[in-house]
């Protein structure tokens, strides 16, 4: 049946003219050698923005085309968009996407005109993945510079080098070489959520995300409570803050989900081998939840993902258990 490919914007639509034109998903196809003889593509377009400013609901739009498509009859789907957020939409579409046919995320670092420019050998490599048998059952697959990524541990570790995407964690599933799909690990178990969440509930529920830096006492976290349902803290190391923030995290713990991940872009954080104030076991005692080896921009994802449908502490703790 072939595969449908919805466009949303980023460095692999732009154009070029001084006006911020972009190309439209027919425009980016027509520039692929080869895409017509692999397979049939429908394209879509739908939000031409930077990816900054797509938002969980454009996302969740997009699973919802996506998941009609496959329902209709595709192999899989692709999606193309900015590569800044991309490590957050593909593992926000990982969570939600209930098929077995694969959805592909790509995208460009060097605009169509620029030499070496990879978005057309990027689309092909995506089209390829999510047309082949080996990436059924994968769920959201990130693939850029003929690598496959996936979503749970794919990260954006270089600003301008093609070679960006990395998954620090666990490495990469998987290669398209002379064409061919060549998965070497098995990709990570999934238990999708349900992704009819209610759009006004999801606009309503803010997560925050605080980095914690040197001699940070957290003042700007006082009150957050009131306009934030959840906050996700990037501690140091395996999960450490300043001893003085430990109490102003504890008591925020009481009032709404602080979720605890690393700051420093691999590893998991600890629960029980640091005991001094503001250590991980320190903060895990004061109620803090432990992201395990969720980086704290997918825990924020994750947090917001189940706050907005509805779950309360418990649930939210198991689904950190179950995923960090
Ligand atoms: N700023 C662009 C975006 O994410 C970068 C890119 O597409 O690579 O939309």
């Amino acid at each position: 049946m072939g595969v449908v490919l919805v466009a949303l914007g980023g460095t692999i639509s732009v154009s070029g003219g001084v006006r911020g034109e972009r190309l439209t998903g027919a425009e980016i196809t027509a520039a692929v050698p080869g895409l017509e003889e692999l397979a049939p593509v429908d394209v879509l377009d739908a939000h031409a923005v930077p990816s900054g400013s797509l938002t969980f609901g454009q996302i969740l739009d997009t699973v919802a085309v996506a998941s009609r498509a496959v329902a209709e009859g595709a192999d899989g789907v692709v999606v193309t968009q900015g590569t800044d957020t991309l490590e957050e939409t593909a593992f926000l579409v990982d969570l939600v996407w209930p098929h077995e046919e694969p959805i592909v995320l790509t995208g460009a670092m060097r605009q169509p005109a620029m030499a070496g420019a990879d978005g057309p050998a990027n689309v092909l490599a995506a089209v390829r993945v999510a047309t082949a048998r080996e990436a059924r059952g994968a769920g959201a697959l990130v693939v850029l510079n003929d690598e496959v990524h996936a979503a749970r541990w794919v990260r954006k570790t270089h600003s301008t080098s093609p070679a960006t995407f990395a998954s620090p964690n666990a490495g990469l599933l998987g290669h398209v070489v002379e064409g061919r799909v060549r998965m070497l690990l098995t990709p990570p178990p999934r238990e999708p959520l349900p992704a009819g969440l209610d759009r006004a509930r999801l606009e309503a529920t803010r997560v925050a995300l605080h980095v914690v830096t040197l001699d940070d006492d957290g003042a700007r976290l006082d009150g957050l409570e009131t306009t934030y349902a959840g906050l996700v803290v990037a501690g140091f190391g395996v999960g450490h803050v300043p001893g003085v923030l430990a109490p102003r995290l504890g008591a925020l713990a009481e009032r709404i989900p602080v979720v605890l991940t690393s700051r420093t872009g691999a590893g998991s954080v600890l629960r029980h081998t640091y005991h001094a104030p503001g250590s991980e076991s320190d903060l895990l005692q004061r109620g803090l939840i432990d992201a395990g080896f969720l980086d704290p921009y997918k825990a924020r994802v994750l947090l917001r993902v189940l706050l907005a449908a509805g779950n309360g502490p418990r649930a939210v703790a198991d689904a950190f258990a179950l995923r960090g």
